[in-house]
């Protein structure tokens, strides 16, 4: 247990959880799934119940990490760090709201950057650390073979501001994100901009973000450059991200099966590439009875659609009021699709299921379409459910949750996407016996634009004073660090790159 493959890979090609996270994405092109997933305890939900976050991830990160490659007092240690970054005390707080019966709400946002990715990318960033600080045990500071990560990334918006906060200040790691300059909330850009570790290289690029998504892959396909500066990515493939974010399945279903007094539970997921629910899928396999999984997509739908014809079709990626699930193609549900594919060819077929999945993401890349067979899309449709949410629903919910809830509750447009697609769901299954959790994974700080055109016309209502917390309000007043790109060339970034580091 707990080596890793690929999902792409038809040979036996097994790499350690260290690897995984480092390297990222298989060599095959694919992306690294456990060999085997773990299960739970039989008597988790007794045995689990009163554990706090951070003793629940490390009982669920146990499963996936072989002790011989971190001892568990280190591991305590990293999850311990990780999460004693947020505001909460519970990390990720399971909310009731009042407005409707069993409609709870799972906070994802109290961590230092106000959004979900926080969860997942405050542990990997120490994580990073900690096996570079292993491989330079002994080497001297100034020591010019020790290990160094080089991480360069492009942002809209959410990523960036959490691979920072997640990765500043740590040993041996250096960090260079790219955005468009002008073209992401101001109060996203700050989140960037204010940081200024020494480690911590913003670079504002005069283009789109698709300009500097494009520079990023250069920088990438630049195997010369690569090599020497150790250029790595902590994107949404990463394995590590999934496995952190399973731990709060757990713990929510933990606290609401016991409010409600019985275990049927959907939670549902506002999506993008996969990766939130991902998660949920896991803890899913792991033992965790979940009633169903609701992936909640906003216009650009490719997996609604998905889920509803079984074909995976790239469209246009359309501007919306959730940004962060503005997406052509979901990265992370090639994971899923392999477990789909297994169970319809027979249990340990792993070679068939790398070979198959292997046609299919050829196929997406040559004609931007695959479709898979009745029987698959069967097995995903038993674990899955699907919504799509228009801009109008989505303004519209943010209204009708302010307004139903006694305590006023405001919600982000991402978070509005899940709540539209989880009211629609009630009304469905017309079935008091379920209870839903609905995933809030941003705070309506980050969003005001779409906030405030929701909720202006009320009179008591004020951004200020009912929205912002202080710490966003007072970013305007720190320093700041920006590095300007004028000319977006490859060469240009390189240069900066060098210049920066030498
Ligand atoms: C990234 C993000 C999502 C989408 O999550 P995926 O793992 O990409 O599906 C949803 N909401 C917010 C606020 C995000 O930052």
């Amino acid at each position: 247990m707990s080596v890793y493959r690929s999902t792409r890979s038809s040979a036996e090609q097994q790499v350690s959880f260290e690897d995984a996270v480092i390297t990222g994405l298989a060599k095959d092109g694919g992306l690294f799934i456990p060999s085997e997933i773990p299960s739970v305890p039989a008597d988790f939900l007794s045995a689990w119940r009163d554990l706090s976050f951070q003793e629940l991830a490390f009982k669920i990160m146990r499963l996936y990490i072989k002790e011989a490659e971190i001892p568990d007092k280190d591991l305590k240690d990293l999850v311990e760090r990780s999460y004693s970054t947020f505001r909460s005390e519970e990390v990720t707080p399971t909310v009731k709201l009042d407005s409707h019966d069993n409609l709870f709400l799972l906070e994802l946002f109290h961590g230092p950057t106000y959004a979900f990715k926080d969860v997942a990318l405050q542990f990997v960033g120490n994580l990073f650390e900690y096996f570079l600080q292993r491989k330079n045990k002994g080497k001297a500071e100034d020591d010019p073979t020790r290990d160094t990560i080089t991480v360069v990334g492009a942002t809209s918006g959410d990523t960036g501001s959490a691979a920072i906060y997640g990765l500043r200040n740590k040993k041996d790691v250096s960090v260079f994100i790219l955005y468009p300059t002008g073209r992401i909330s101001p109060i996203q850009e700050l989140q960037m901009t204010t940081v200024v570790d020494d480690n911590i290289h913003t670079l504002s690029v005069n283009g789109t973000f698709d300009d500097c998504q494009a520079l990023v892959k250069e920088v990438f396909n630049d195997s010369e450059f690569n090599d020497k500066w150790h250029i790595g990515a902590i994107n949404s493939i990463n394995w590590a991200r999934i496995l952190a974010q399973i731990t709060y399945y757990f713990y929510s279903y933990l606290q609401v099966s016991q409010a409600v007094g019985h275990g049927r539970v959907k939670f549902i997921v506002p999506s993008g590439n996969f990766g939130d629910i991902l998660a949920g899928f896991y803890a899913s396999q792991m033992g965790l009875p979940v009633e169903k999984l609701v992936v909640a997509t906003n216009e650009n739908d490719i997996l609604n659609r998905f889920l509803n014809t079984g074909k995976y079709d790239k469209g246009d990626v359309k501007p919306t009021h959730s940004p962060a699930m503005d997406i052509v193609v979901s990265s992370n549900f090639e994971r899923f699709l392999w477990y789909m594919i297994k169970k319809t060819i027979g249990k340990n077929d792993e070679k068939a299921t790398g070979e198959i999945l292997n046609n299919y993401m050829k196929e997406l890349s040559t004609k931007g379409v695959f479709t898979v067979p009745q029987e698959v899309l069967d097995k995903a449709t038993s674990i899955l459910d699907s919504d799509r949410i228009t801009n109008k629903e989505t303004v519209s919910t943010i209204k009708k949750i302010y307004e139903a809830t006694s305590n006023n509750y405001i919600i982000d447009p991402h978070t509005s996407v899940g709540i539209a697609t989880t009211l629609n769901q009630i009304k469905k299954d017309n079935d008091p016996s379920i209870a839903y959790v609905s995933l809030s994974t941003a705070h309506p700080a980050k969003f005001s634009e779409v906030v405030d055109e929701a909720l202006t016309s009320y009179p008591d209502y004020s951004f200020e004073k009912d929205v912002l917390p202080d710490e966003l309000k007072n970013l305007s007043t720190l320093p700041k660090k920006i590095k300007l790109i004028e000319i977006a060339t490859l060469e240009s970034i390189k240069d900066t790159i060098i210049k920066t580091l030498s």
